[in-house]
């Protein structure tokens, strides 16, 4: 029998939900590209409640215990002396979620001789150390597009809110003023910029297709390049790296996942190259830029704005700059766990378990790491220090 131990945020600060302010979800028939939903024998939770607190549970427990499995649940996950160290040393099976990671360390994974596999219930396992996890037989899963579609509505409204001023024009509302100068004075129409995304994968593309009408110039650089009839449909410029691409646009958006490859990209050296006033938008993962380039850049007025949910650590600490550095618009970590992502990636956890206590292969859209080595979705968008990836 499996253990299972699943990190995931604390409850809201009121209780968990009696009640929630819509009855339902729309029906989604299937992904963008026509990959299916999760396909789990079933569910035990509702769609629309919260299922990524503690109480919520990802809607595992009855799955699990029935079949005799033990599901150990919760938040405390920082230190050694945490409840996630603490149970981590017996487990099979650990599960978290980005918005509050279970950093699994090679030291962690070192302490888990009994650890087999790691599901991240969500997108992006740069929380896991990949390189320890393919050198331990670590299997690595994540539920692939669940919330891509989530992030990039959540990008679009991030850009709206810095390039139209939304914020603070909405903190002169709540506090009883009037000045529209004050509102206006940094208040600009999106129509007619250069936006650019690094990367153009589920959420870069799913961007691009939402900005489209908002009569922009769009361009794009990635690893690999879109079909043509995307390109041309979307009328993009592709640009063969971020180098190239950021100092032509007025707001870059960050779509790519946290790698070698694009740690610390956003550095002092490639800010400096961005248009005055350029916007940056990061909701991929925040060590892709450098904390204090980005404070420096905000400070000079090279950029405009910085929005994103993404920071390191996770919980951000009450003192990170980013919490006060001007002209930002950060949420906590929330773009991919809105209710309707949770249902989806709650499902996709159960696929992903039910797989695996049976013996049978993970979808592989869903595979990170499996094998020893980078597999499925893990094999194309990822790399590891050793070099790997990008097939
Ligand atoms: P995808 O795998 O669909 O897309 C990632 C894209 O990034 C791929 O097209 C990949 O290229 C490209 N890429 C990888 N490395 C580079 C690079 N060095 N330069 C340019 N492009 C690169 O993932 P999603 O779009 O679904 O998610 C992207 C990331 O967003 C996740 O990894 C995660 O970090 C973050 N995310 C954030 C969430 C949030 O709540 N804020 C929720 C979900 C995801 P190719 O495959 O062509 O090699």
């Amino acid at each position: 029998m499996a253990k299972v131990l699943c990190v995931l945020y604390d409850d809201p600060v009121g209780g968990y939900p009696s009640s929630y302010a819509r009855d339902d979800l729309p029906h989604i028939a299937h992904y963008p590209n026509g990959q299916t939903l999760p396909t789990s024998s079933g569910t035990d939770f509702t769609p629309g409640h919260l299922l990524g607190s503690v109480s919520g549970e990802l809607g595992l427990r009855s799955f699990l215990e029935a079949q005799g499995h033990t599901l150990v649940v919760t938040s405390d996950k920082e230190g050694p002396d945490s409840e996630f160290d603490r149970e981590l040393a017996d487990a099979d099976v650990v599960i978290s979620q980005p918005f509050w990671p279970a950093y699994l360390t090679a030291e962690r994974i070192a302490r888990a001789p009994r650890l087999k596999l790691a599901v991240t219930a969500g997108i992006g396992s740069d929380h896991v150390d990949l390189d320890a996890a393919i050198a331990h037989g670590v299997t690595v899963a994540e539920v692939t597009y669940s919330n891509s579609v989530s992030v990039a509505e959540h990008v679009v409204m991030m850009i709206l809110s810095l390039v139209r001023n939304y914020l603070p024009a909405h903190q002169v509302v709540r506090d009883g003023g009037w000045n529209i100068a004050d509102a206006v004075s940094r208040s600009y129409d999106l129509e007619g910029m250069h936006v650019g995304t690094v990367a153009a994968g589920r959420i870069g593309l799913a961007v691009l297709r939402r900005l489209a009408p908002f009569d922009v110039h769009l361009h794009y650089t990635d690893r690999h390049r879109l079909p043509r009839e995307v390109e041309e449909e979307l009328n993009l410029t592709f640009h063969p790296s971020a180098r190239e691409m950021a100092p032509v646009c007025d707001v870059v958006t960050v779509n790519a996942p946290l790698h070698p490859e694009t740690e610390g990209l956003f550095d002092d050296a490639l800010i400096s190259t961005m248009k005055r006033g350029a916007y940056l938008i990061n909701t991929a993962r925040a060590r892709i830029a450098d904390r204090d380039a980005v404070v420096r850049a905000l400070e000079s007025g090279r950029l405009a704005g910085y929005a994103g949910d993404v920071w390191f650590p996770q919980p951000a600490p009450a003192d990170h700059p980013w919490r006060t550095m001007p002209h930002h618009g950060m949420t906590p970590h929330i773009s991919g766990s809105t209710l309707s992502a949770q249902a989806r990636y709650a499902a996709g956890t159960r696929e992903i378990l039910e797989s695996w206590l049976a013996g049978a292969a993970i979808r592989d859209d869903y595979l990170i790491v499996d094998g020893g080595k980078l597999a499925g979705a893990g094999a194309h968008s990822y790399s590891t220090t050793a070099g790997g990836g990008a097939a």
